[in-house]
């Protein structure tokens, strides 16, 4: 069914002219009516906290790994993290869980901080990161060393994967596990003085080897890594790993709220264990939803991350990418983007979004903001026969008619125009409102003209459409009152700026890439048009990189960051009306 939200699929479809969705069709523990506030399960939990006066202050966290770009995905969880923050008073950290030197990068923690800025989103003074951690967190391993309950072994990976067992096989202890408090001391310094290879040994937690759950089968806490931080520099040869870092990050800067994906459900035990066997500052607890995934794309990092260093794209912000610099790039309002995320609610089942669901949202928030233009983009030359060689005019233009106060522009107008090649047809059908010999049509805010005849090339192609125009109907009325059945746009020939205009599509051709066969073969091959020379009327010249305008009939465009006062270059941000949907 078109337009349609279903939550039994939770599978989430948005159509052209779909209805906004209410906040109360999202949750799946409440019936609150839709208001200005959003209602969900951790929200709930977090006003249940607050009521029995279990926290003074609530505080949260985005605890983005500086390995790549932030996608829309992370969205989510900034929307969630900032947004719970936001409506009870508290503060939420930016803290870069940068624990795998490795894979990490500085490029990448000042692009996360641009973005979750642009996304409309501000930590204040609270930026932290896990390196500023490691020398507790050292201490705190000590700690567990010193009560028995973690240990430095010596199994190679895989060794430590057959002595972990299955899912239905309990575990066997490593011929390591019953060291002395003072041989793991030992080892463990000399662990972090470098004195040992990369993957010689490893700091384990001694928790329970036949656990039904294997992430307390005694997890790796710290590996040795020999690769310089991006912050401390040398100063470590070992780091923990996220388990290790994350929960007592969070104690440390008084996180209450621990918000993250449903993968780390399986973790929670362990994130508890942690803080319970510790002498920490604080006692976050931490809560899961369910992440969102984006029809037609993948939101991956290390999937992404291909896709940039493979080349099958043109790097982080192209606008084909689900980045959030991708869709700042290609013309999306963050706000569009907020919208969007507030739409689909937090709830903790798998749900698969529509990328219709997106460009609708978009759709709707450029509709009432974006200014028109007009611009061709496939170009074919009109002539109006009776209008004055040589003479030109300045016609008014409304730049947003769907906002009535809008104010206007002048369009220059001249004999020759630029109009749309398929703004034509031979022989047409009765429901053809455009151009084709003996009708006639309006011109956007200027005159009538009828169609006399075409001229064609030996091939056969159009290469002049010939009108005549009549000069009372000025402005797009006539003062007979008689009607036209069509209105085109056009571009003055005389006055035309010329652009390469880039049109996206779906960066992957299937709804879910790699279901039935590898992912990267689920490109669209289609994904980027290119038009090399289009028209566009001259106010285009001053438009803002990054702005969307509504070109008029075609589509929601702006002007991309390569665009030079001399090679104009526009991005396709969205098209008026969603051509998938009509495919299928
Ligand atoms: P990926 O899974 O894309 O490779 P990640 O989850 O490892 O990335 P992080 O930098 O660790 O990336 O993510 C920061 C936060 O964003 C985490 O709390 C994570 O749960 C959340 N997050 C990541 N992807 C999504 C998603 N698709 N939907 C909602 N939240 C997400
Ligand atoms: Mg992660």
């Amino acid at each position: 069914m078109p337009g349609c939200f279903r939550l039994a699929g939770t599978r989430i479809s948005g159509r052209q002219g779909a209805p906004p969705i209410e906040n109360e069709f999202m949750t799946d523990t409440d019936n609150t009516p839709a208001d200005d506030t959003p209602h969900d399960f951790i929200r709930d939990k977090v006003k249940a906290d607050m009521d029995s006066g279990l926290h003074d202050k609530v505080v949260t966290r985005f605890p983005p790994e500086p390995n790549g770009f932030l996608h829309i995905g992370h969205a989510k969880s900034i929307c969630l993290n900032f947004g719970i923050a936001a409506e009870f008073g508290g503060t939420c950290n930016l803290r870069f869980d940068d624990t795998n030197p490795a894979k990490e990068d500085e490029t990448y923690i000042h692009a996360i901080q641009d973005d979750v800025r642009w996304l409309g989103f501000d930590w204040g003074d609270n930026l932290f990161y896990a390196s500023d951690y490691f020398e507790q967190l050292y201490d705190w391993a000590c700690d567990l060393i010193r009560a028995q309950k973690a240990y430095v072994d010596d199994l190679s990976a895989e060794e430590m994967r057959e002595y972990r067992g299955t899912l239905t096989e309990p575990g066997k202890a490593s011929p390591y596990r019953e060291r002395t408090v003072e041989e793991n001391l030992d080892l463990f310094a000399r662990m972090r003085s470098g004195e040992f290879e990369d993957g010689a040994k490893v700091l384990r937690a001694k928790i329970d080897m036949t656990s039904g759950n294997i992430n307390l089968r005694d997890p790796v806490l710290y590996r040795i890594l020999s690769h310089p931080h991006p912050r401390t520099g040398k100063a470590w040869s070992i780091y923990p790993n996220y388990d290790f870092a994350h929960g007592q990050s969070d104690a440390i800067e008084g996180v209450t709220h621990s918000v993250c994906t449903l993968e780390f459900e399986d973790h929670r035990p362990l994130y508890d264990w942690l803080l319970d066997n510790l002498s920490v500052p604080a006692r976050p607890r931490q809560y899961e939803f369910g992440r969102l995934n984006l029809g037609h794309t993948v939101l991956s990092k290390r999937r992404l991350i291909e896709l940039v260093t493979e080349n099958h794209v043109a790097g982080w912000d192209d606008p084909r990418m689900p980045t959030l610099t991708g869709y700042r790039r290609r013309g999306v309002p963050a706000t569009a983007i907020r919208d969007f995320i507030g739409r689909l609610g937090v709830t903790k089942a798998y749900g698969l979004v529509e990328m219709s669901y997106l460009e609708n949202t978009i759709r709707e928030h450029l509709n009432t903001s974006a200014q028109r233009r007009m611009a061709v983009l496939d170009p074919v030359k009109l002539v109006i026969e009776n209008y004055p060689e040589g003479q030109t005019e300045e016609l008014e233009a409304v730049n947003n008619p769907a906002d009535e106060n809008s104010d206007t522009r002048m369009v220059s107008f001249g004999r020759e125009l630029w109009v749309e090649r398929d703004d034509y047809m031979d022989d047409a059908p009765k429901k053809f409102r455009r151009l084709t010999v003996g009708q006639e049509v309006r011109l956007r805010f200027a005159y009538f003209v009828t169609c006399t005849e075409v001229i064609k090339d030996a091939a056969g192609e159009v290469v002049e459409i010939r009108c005549t125009y009549d000069p009372e109907s000025r402005g797009g009325d006539s003062p007979d009152g008689r009607k036209v059945r069509g209105t085109i746009h056009w571009v003055s020939a005389e006055h035309a700026e010329t652009a390469e205009v880039r049109l996206y599509d779906h960066l992957f051709a299937e709804e879910v890439p790699g279901k039935e066969r590898d992912w990267l073969e689920d490109l669209n091959p289609n994904s980027l048009d290119i038009r090399a020379t289009c028209y566009l009327e001259r106010a285009l010249r001053d438009a803002e990189v990054g702005v969307a305008v509504q070109f008029e009939r075609l589509g929601y465009f702006c002007a991309d960051t390569d665009t030079k006062p001399d090679a104009l270059v526009f991005n396709r941000t969205v098209s008026l009306r969603d051509s998938w949907a009509k495919a299928k």
